[in-house]
């Protein structure tokens, strides 16, 4: 019994101590684990700070860099206006093209360390976008002519004309994407729509769709390209120049507006870059900017519609729509003259460069009819619109936007501008 009870004291006590030396082993181990926790949350707070401070430092050089830059570019600007030889000329074009893509390069830098030191913040005021991105896109529709692309853009009567929004970050957001579809297309169109993709709360979903008929990227790079410094391939900076970092810059301003960022692709076909984001609706907003200036003169009126673009054909004949008026569309001019022959139209919207007949012939031949006419002229010829005021022939610079297609009709129909502050008469030049 007692030899019993010894043994049972003696498996206790050695449970007992077995236990007392767990216990010393795991505090022991917790002890390294914490140690060991501290140690690696100090090495990350000292990575962050690291990281920081480099962004901060590449963010003042940059600042730095861009104000000798404006310096160069400016000057160089001032060099070009004076009286040179056209050696002189060239050497000074060259000049300003390097300084120039060297500024976006360094913009570019600037932006990407601010965003990453946390640094960026969006400034949201009140934005009327039928005002403000004619203005936004005009060195974008001239870039695009210049490649002979055609640049066509269609606000849907849904999208709140007014909103709030960092209108500067939308326009970097916009010049990105559409400054690399006109670089990587040769051949085709550039189409920039804007739908609503919702309202809630006040807020609506804006979405921006870019698309094009460029060289497209391959699926298995798609993921990459929103990716700092990504290209698609490093053939790609050879060729087309770049730093890779204008689609993060992108992401990046997207996701800080709640929106989000994404590409639909096919090699060799084209591209399609989509953003959403999202924007208070300023008070009073009237969604459609055509409901409260649509003259009831224009209803049931036929419009027949010129010009070779299929694309901008569909946009202009749902503008004409909107106002009320019934389009006729006609892809040449032969086909215009079978289409005024056939049916009474009472007003024409005339593309100035067709391939095989200029505009303003069929345009002289329409005069005769007492029809109301509008030319649609190129953004780079400057000798449309002088030509145009010389006939006094209203007109449109190309992207055609709605509230200025209305404007131009009302001035040939001889009527007043009901359009509000903004639009300027539709026979001068484009924003
Ligand atoms: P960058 O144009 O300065 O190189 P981005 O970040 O704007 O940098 O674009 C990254 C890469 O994505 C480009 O180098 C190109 O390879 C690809 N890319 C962007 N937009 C297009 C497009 N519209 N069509 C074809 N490739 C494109």
């Amino acid at each position: 019994m007692l030899q019993l009870l010894g043994a049972s004291l003696a498996l206790i006590f050695g449970v007992f101590g077995w236990v007392v030396v767990l216990r010393r082993r795991v505090r022991e181990q917790t002890d390294v684990i914490r140690s060991q926790l501290v140690e690696a949350s100090r090495l990350q707070e000292q990575a962050e700070a690291a990281s920081r401070a480099k962004s901060g430092f590449v963010a003042n050089i940059s600042h730095e860099i861009r104000t000798p830059m404006n310096g160069v570019i400016g000057m160089t600007s001032l060099a070009l206006q004076t009286d040179l030889s056209s050696e002189q000329r060239e050497l000074l074009d060259c000049v300003k093209l390097s300084a120039d893509v060297l500024l976006a390069v360094v913009d570019d830098v600037l932006d990407f360390s601010k965003i990453e030191a946390g640094k960026l913040e969006l400034a949201p005021a009140p934005f009327c976008l039928s005002e403000r991105l004619p203005v936004i896109l005009k060195p974008l529709a001239l870039r695009a002519d210049q490649k002979n692309l055609e640049f066509v853009c269609d606000i849907e009567p849904n999208v709140p004309d007014q909103i709030v929004i960092d209108g500067t970050r939308l326009g970097q957001i916009l010049l990105n994407l559409i400054s690399n579809a006109i670089k990587f297309t040769s051949k085709g169109e550039v189409e920039l729509n804007v739908a609503l993709d919702g309202v809630k709360d006040g807020k609506a979903q804006i979405h921006f769709s870019i698309r094009d008929t460029g060289i497209g990227i391959p699926l298995d790079r798609q993921h990459f390209i929103f990716d700092a410094f990504s290209q698609v391939d490093s053939s790609t900076t050879r060729e087309f120049g770049g730093t890779g970092l204008g689609l993060t810059i992108c992401r990046r301003l997207a996701e800080m507006m709640e929106g989000r960022i994404w590409v639909e692709s096919e090699l060799g076909k084209g591209s399609a870059f989509h953003f959403v984001v999202e924007a208070s609706v300023a008070v009073g907003d009237s969604a459609d900017v055509g409901q409260s200036t649509t003259q009831a003169s224009l209803a049931g009126m036929k419009f027949l519609i010129v010009d070779d673009h299929a694309t901008t054909l569909g946009i202009l004949a749902n503008m004409v729509g909107r106002f009320g008026g019934v389009p006729v569309l006609a892809a040449d001019a032969a086909s215009a003259r079978n289409e005024i022959a056939a049916q009474q139209v009472e007003g024409a919207i005339i593309d100035c460069h067709m391939p095989g007949e200029d505009g303003f012939l069929l345009a002289n031949e329409m005069r005769s009819s007492h029809l109301h006419l509008v030319m649609l002229t190129a953004p780079t010829n400057y000798a449309d619109g002088a030509r145009c005021r010389e006939l006094g022939l209203a007109s449109v610079s190309k992207p055609v936007f709605f509230r200025r297609l209305l404007e131009a009709i009302q001035l040939a129909m001889g009527e007043h501008s009901e359009t509000g502050p903004g639009v300027k008469a539709a026979s001068g030049g484009e924003g």
